[in-house]
């Protein structure tokens, strides 16, 4: 791979790492914490609202109730007001008439002074006057020397002076000449026969008078009850023994100034400039006399009652709500807090998938049940199958069968607790390339919560290259270079194998050791390469050369070979040998320094041995054969001397 494309790739991994990440991220976070929240938020809203509503509705009933109270007052004060000027109105009719009739001199005044105490009878009319045209008294009630007052300074006196009207005038309450208290004056005008201006009839009725009746009506500690003409002229007012609010002009009053707009009678909130108190009120005007009633309350008065209950039910309702809120705001810190648990979990899941995804190796998760959980993708590179055809499959399967015992035992043991990881080398099925080497490194998992054991994880790795290199190295280091045999080392591996082998199955075991004859001579006469072409041929021959699979050649050391013949009797040996140094000598390559052939040739030396029956080890073996090719050697070269002495040979075979 070019270091471009391993960058591409890089960048790559880190894009899907990057987006994996993401993908966890958005998968924690949900809205519920927010929703939860807001559900909080509006629950304690509602339950706030619904109370402040319901609290509203009550205070608004409170104020109903009172508008109730008040307009029945006020009907009942405006009879009153009516039937006592409607009396004053009666008499002062009669005497008007009685004055217009009989003129004002001194006999009807003289019966007059007789008739009038008759007419004041009721407790309510203060006393009864008549003034001539000049203001001057000419008749009363009041037992009192009146010769000296004259009553035209009175506004009254003057508008009757002033105005044809016929009405009665009821006028400013004034302080009373004849006793000194407030009262109210109701007048007539009284006319000559000719309609021009002959005096004034006047009737009083004290201002304590409606005072004290009004007092029978008690709604509260601020309520009121008012007696008004339609000039807005104060006349009575309920708890005012002192008088200190008769006979103010509200006419400024925002209740006078629409007076003409407003209705006969009305529900009426306003702060009254009397006592500055806010009051709800109902007043009613007389439809027969220019007089109207106000009774009102105060409307801190009313709620009070409401305001203490209200504000004892909210204290508890409030309360609720801060319970409320204090349990959402736990739950959803609960919530959030979880959230980012969750978060940081799929972060970390998402860390390890990409490492086991992004791994080379194929990263699996094995259940108690041998089945695979888990395959990460890289397994359709190391065995071909998709991770998908492998999920749920057993873990063993594709094992070779001579693996198999080893694996299962391995992965058993990881179970059973008896080891915490594994690592091992076996042959595994592979979907098209037939077979190959893999190595697992296993490591138990256990579950979190529990502690039990609850699988393996198993990190598989493909060894074939590897193995392919170590089976290659293992060769080389076992064979010759120069000729391609096995070299001293494999030999003496392969005949401790063969001597063991032959002794455990009662068999016998061959060797021949075969050297070149004169090969120093060959060397010096014809160079070394040549010695090596030499050695070459023979090795050729060697390998060549034995019948059986187990038969085994090798370059003993120098210019010397050995040749190890497994459950091969002596003759058998010898019958090889003498094949092999046949074959040598018919190469026919030239060595003028070996007399007589002058042709290469070589000596050999066989050995027998029947390795159960000898308590000699292989080395045994080898020396015989060495002394035999001494012999051989000794007795004239190119020629096969079998030992027959030094290893004793077993009787029965023979
Ligand atoms: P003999 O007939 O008694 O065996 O005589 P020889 O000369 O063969 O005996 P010796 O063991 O004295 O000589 C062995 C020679 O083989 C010595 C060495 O030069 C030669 N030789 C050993 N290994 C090699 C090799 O790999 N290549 C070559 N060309 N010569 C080798
Ligand atoms: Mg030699
Ligand atoms: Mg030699």
């Amino acid at each position: 791979m070019t270091q471009q494309a391993v960058k591409a790739k890089v960048r790559g991994l880190h894009r899907n790492g990057a987006s994996l990440m993401n993908t966890g991220r958005d998968l924690g976070k949900t809205r519920l914490p927010l929703w939860a929240a807001g559900f909080v938020m509006l629950t304690c809203f509602a339950i706030l609202g619904l109370s402040g509503w319901r609290e509203w509705e009550t205070r608004n009933a409170e104020l109903r109730t009172a508008e109730i109270d008040v307009t029945n007052l006020a009907q009942s004060l405006i009879q009153h007001a009516d039937d006592t000027f409607e009396l004053v109105d009666t008499i002062l009719v009669g005497l008007v008439h009685r004055l217009e009739l009989d003129g004002t001199g001194p006999d009807t005044i003289a019966k007059l002074q007789t008739y009038l105490p008759t007419r004041k009878s009721s407790d309510r009319i203060r006393g009864i006057f008549v003034y001539d045209e000049t203001g001057r008294w000419l008749a009363t009630t009041e037992q009192i020397d009146f010769s000296k007052f004259n009553n035209s300074d009175r506004e009254y006196f003057q508008r009757h002076r002033d105005s044809p009207d016929p009405g009665t005038l009821i006028g400013r309450p004034v302080k009373s000449r004849a006793g000194g208290q407030w009262i109210i004056t109701a007048s007539r005008r009284v006319n000559h026969p000719d309609g021009s201006f002959a005096g004034v009839a006047l009737l009083t009725i004290d201002v304590s008078y409606f005072v004290k009746f009004y007092e029978r009506f008690d709604l509260g500690p601020h309520s009121s009850a008012s007696l008004l003409n339609n000039d807005g002229i104060m006349l009575a007012r309920s708890h005012d023994e002192s008088g200190a609010f008769v006979g103010r002009d509200l006419s400024n009053a925002p209740l006078f100034k629409q007076w003409k707009s407003r209705p006969a009678a009305a529900v009426y909130y306003f702060k009254s400039p009397l006592d500055n108190v806010q009051r709800l009120s109902y007043y009613q005007r007389s439809s027969r006399y220019p007089l109207m009633v106000l009774a009102s309350k105060s409307q801190d008065d009313v709620l009070a009652p409401w305001r203490r209950a209200a504000s004892a039910r909210m204290t508890v309702v409030v309360g609720l709500v801060l319970l409320i809120a204090a349990i959402g705001f736990y739950l959803v810190r609960q919530l959030l807090q979880r959230q980012r648990m969750a978060q940081a979990l799929i972060a970390k899941e998402a860390h390890f998938r990409l490492l086991a995804e992004q791994s080379s190796d194929m990263v699996t998760r094995i259940g108690l049940d041998n089945r695979l959980i888990y395959v990460s993708p890289s397994c359709a590179r190391i065995i071909g199958w998709s991770s998908d055809e492998l999920l749920g499959t057993s873990a063993v399967a594709g094992v070779h069968a001579e693996d198999m015992e080893r694996v299962e035992q391995a992965i058993a043991a990881l179970k059973n607790g008896e080891a915490e990881e594994a690592r091992f080398v076996y042959r595994q099925r592979h979907r098209d390339k037939g077979e190959i080497w893999a190595e697992s490194a296993l490591h138990v998992t256990r579950a979190s919560d529990s502690g039990e054991i609850d699988g393996v994880v198993a990190v598989v790795r493909d060894m074939t290259e590897q193995k392919d290199l170590q089976n290659k190295l293992a060769s080389l280091a076992a064979t010759d270079g120069l000729t391609g045999l096995a070299n001293r080392r494999a030999f003496d591996e392969r005949l401790a194998d063969e001597w063991a082998r032959a002794r455990r199955d009662g068999t016998q075991l061959s060797l021949l050791l075969i050297d070149v004859d004169h090969f120093k001579a060959f060397n010096d006469h014809y160079g070394h390469l040549a010695g090596d072409g030499c050695l070459r041929a023979l090795g050729r021959i060697l390998s060549a050369h034995p019948r059986r699979p187990a038969d085994f050649a090798a370059r003993y050391g120098g210019e010397e070979f050995a040749v190890l013949l497994p459950n091969t009797d002596a003759d058998g040996c010898a019958r090889v040998g003498e094949e092999i140094r046949g074959a040598l000598r018919d190469l026919a390559m030239l060595h003028a320094q070996n007399p007589p052939s002058r042709l290469v040739t070589a000596s050999v030396g066989g050995a027998t041995a029947f390795p159960s029956e000898t308590t000699t080890d292989s080395s045994a073996l080898v020396a015989a054969a060495d002394r035999a090719l001494y012999a051989a050697k000794d007795s004239g070269r190119d020629r096969l001397v079998m030992s027959g002495q030094v290893v004793p040979w077993p009787a029965r075979s023979a």
